[in-house]
């Protein structure tokens, strides 16, 4: 997979995209993310990439050519249209699911707004969809960008390593993850499920679901409804959570 990031900071993005696990793929070869100056594309002396709103009103805008110009190379460079994303408190909200989906994607290309944003007619124009993580507003599309490129990339094939392995994980399959415990086994009087050190796999895997069913009915409950869970599951889940809200 590739993703190409379009932002005013692109070292803000390496920096963060280069460390750890995703910074190891990019070495690897199992993914490749660059992060692309947008002021290169300006056209001006000054490197000017924003204007007023027509209309008046606060802030600043983001111009709509040099986002088509710089989108335009990334296309030449990759040979094919990227899936193109602006990421917005506008769009729809992140969702694991919504990563799946992306991650079908051979390229993506994600486009960062700043100040009041961008101008409609590139949106209407260029972008493919709109992505938020979350009803907030922030200074930039960066934080969000990172979010999802890191998200993305550590479905990449050959990123996360066996142990790693993100299909257990919370939000993967409807449910979240099981609770988790490592050395020592007894941590200030406190004793780590004695089944987990039975080394009886099935023992452990029934034990691992079941919590997994509890946790979720316990943090989050508005995901019981549409979650995969066989009639036994269903009601220990729907009692868990009519005793917490009597
Ligand atoms: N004026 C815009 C509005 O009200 O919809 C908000 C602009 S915001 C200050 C500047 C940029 O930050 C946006 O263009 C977007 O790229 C990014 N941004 C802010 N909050 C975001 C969120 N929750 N999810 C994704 N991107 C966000």
């Amino acid at each position: 997979m590739r993703i190409d990031i379009i932002t005013l900071f692109p070292e803000m993005c390496s920096a963060v995209l280069n460390e750890s696990i995703i910074g190891r793929a990019q070495k690897s070869g199992a993914i490749e993310i660059n992060c692309h100056q947008l002021r290169d594309f300006a056209f001006d002396k000054h490197r000017r990439v924003d204007d007023a709103p027509y209309g008046g009103g606060m802030g600043m805008l983001m111009m709509a050519e040099p986002i088509a110009l710089c989108f335009d190379d990334i296309c030449k460079q990759t040979g094919e249209r990227p899936h193109f994303i602006y990421m917005s408190p506008q769009g729809k909200t992140l969702t694991q699911d919504k990563i799946k989906e992306l991650s079908e994607y051979d390229n993506i290309c994600l486009l960062c707004g700043h100040y009041e944003g961008v101008d409609e007619r590139l949106l209407e124009e260029y972008i493919d969809e709109e992505i938020s993580i979350g009803d907030y507003v922030l200074t930039g599309g960066e934080l969000p960008a990172l979010v999802l490129a890191d998200a993305l990339a550590r479905m990449a094939p050959g990123v996360l390593s066996d142990d790693e392995c993100f299909e257990q994980e919370s939000h993967f399959n409807g449910l979240l993850e099981y609770p988790q415990y490592t050395r020592p086994n007894v941590w200030r009087g406190k004793e780590v499920p004695e089944v987990l050190l039975s080394g009886h796999h099935k023992n452990i895997e029934e034990f691992r679901r079941r919590q997994s069913v509890i946790r979720t009915a316990e943090k989050r409950p508005d995901m019981i409804k549409n979650a995969p869970l066989n009639s036994e599951e269903r009601i220990m889940a729907e009692k868990i959570i009519s005793e917490k809200n009597p």
